[in-house]
């Protein structure tokens, strides 16, 4: 949120590395921005999570295309729940990508997201969870 991860161009220009290309799909100088914005590879994976939970996933919150309307708020830690699963796998697979020269399939990466975010809703399911609610998780 603050720019402030060491991303490729950031080392680069202090003199870290020597190529300052974008570790996932070293096509373009990889910043902060185009990891988790425009980066090819990031857009498989975020396209497949979209995907499998029928709404966008950006900052920004969008409407359900399910027609059952959660709560607002449970909604929107679903939300962040999956955003936030997202930027970590991105950045943790550009690591990877980066240290030990692995890059694992974008589809591969989002089933990941997908199994986490399951089972940290799972756990966080309480009694005062709504019967509206449960149904829109399980779809
Ligand atoms: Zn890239």
């Amino acid at each position: 949120m603050n720019n402030g991860l060491k991303v490729n161009d950031k080392l680069f220009q202090i003199g870290c590395c020597t190529d300052n290309s974008c570790c996932l799909c070293d096509a373009v100088v990889e910043t902060q921005s185009h990891l988790f914005f425009e980066c090819s590879y990031s857009r498989l994976i975020i396209a497949a999570v979209e995907s499998w939970c029928g709404f966008k996933v950006d900052v920004n919150i969008s409407a359900s295309t399910t027609g059952i309307v959660p709560r607002r708020a449970l909604k929107q830690e679903v939300h962040s729940l999956i955003w936030t699963a997202c930027v970590y796998c991105i950045w943790n697979q550009r690591n990877n990508a980066r240290m030990n020269l692995v890059l694992i399939k974008p589809d591969n990466i989002a089933r990941n997201i997908r199994e986490e975010v399951k089972r940290r809703i799972r756990s966080k399911l309480s009694k005062e969870t709504t019967r509206t609610d449960r149904i829109w998780l399980r779809k």
